[in-house]
């Protein structure tokens, strides 16, 4: 995040209020709410939103901006408030996302791009055989084009069972 240079512009002339500096606040709550709350520069700049507010009764209220180290102290807790509960919602659509999958597989089928390109073969394994084959080192990339080549030998495999009237694939589906 790029560093704040000030405190807030002044919601009517767009001036930028310092840090530590005085400006003015509106005593109606609903002119500092969260993220619509309105910071003023001038006694003027105050007068000038009232028209629009429609406040019955208002006045202006002297406040000290904060400091830059308290206000970025302010601005990183907010930020990780945010970074938490945004990781929690994440979490959580994961984790719905995979039981609609789940319920996906039992009840039809999941299109093959649906679903992660996880490694499907045993890459030690794999590796292991290539190198008392043959004394040759294995790149990691063969890993995924051979896992590609399963899914693919799967997918028709399991065309074939469904062909059938089967709902296990059998080793015969493979030749
Ligand atoms: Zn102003
Ligand atoms: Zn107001």
């Amino acid at each position: 995040m790029s560093e704040a240079e000030f405190f807030r512009l002044c919601t009517t002339c767009k001036k930028q209020i310092g840090f530590a500096a005085d400006y003015l606040q509106c005593s109606v709550s609903t002119c500092n709410r969260n993220k619509l709350a309105q910071f003023f520069c001038s006694l003027a700049c105050w007068d000038a939103h009232l028209p629009e507010a429609r406040h019955r009764d208002a006045w202006a209220e002297p406040m000290k901006a904060p400091t830059r180290e308290a206000f970025r102290r302010e601005q990183q807790e907010e930020q990780d408030r945010e970074a938490r509960s945004s990781a929690r919602e994440s979490r959580e659509s994961a984790m719905s996302d995979e039981a609609e999958k789940r319920r996906r597989v039992v009840g039809a089928q999941v299109a093959a791009q649906d679903l992660p390109e996880d490694v499907l073969v045993v890459v030690s394994k794999l590796k292991a055989y290539v190198k008392a084959r043959s004394g040759m080192n294995t790149s990691d990339g063969v890993v995924d084009v051979l896992s590609a080549k399963l899914r693919k030998w799967c997918d028709a495999a399991i065309e074939v069972a469904q062909a059938d009237g089967r709902k296990t694939v059998l080793d015969r589906d493979f030749k």
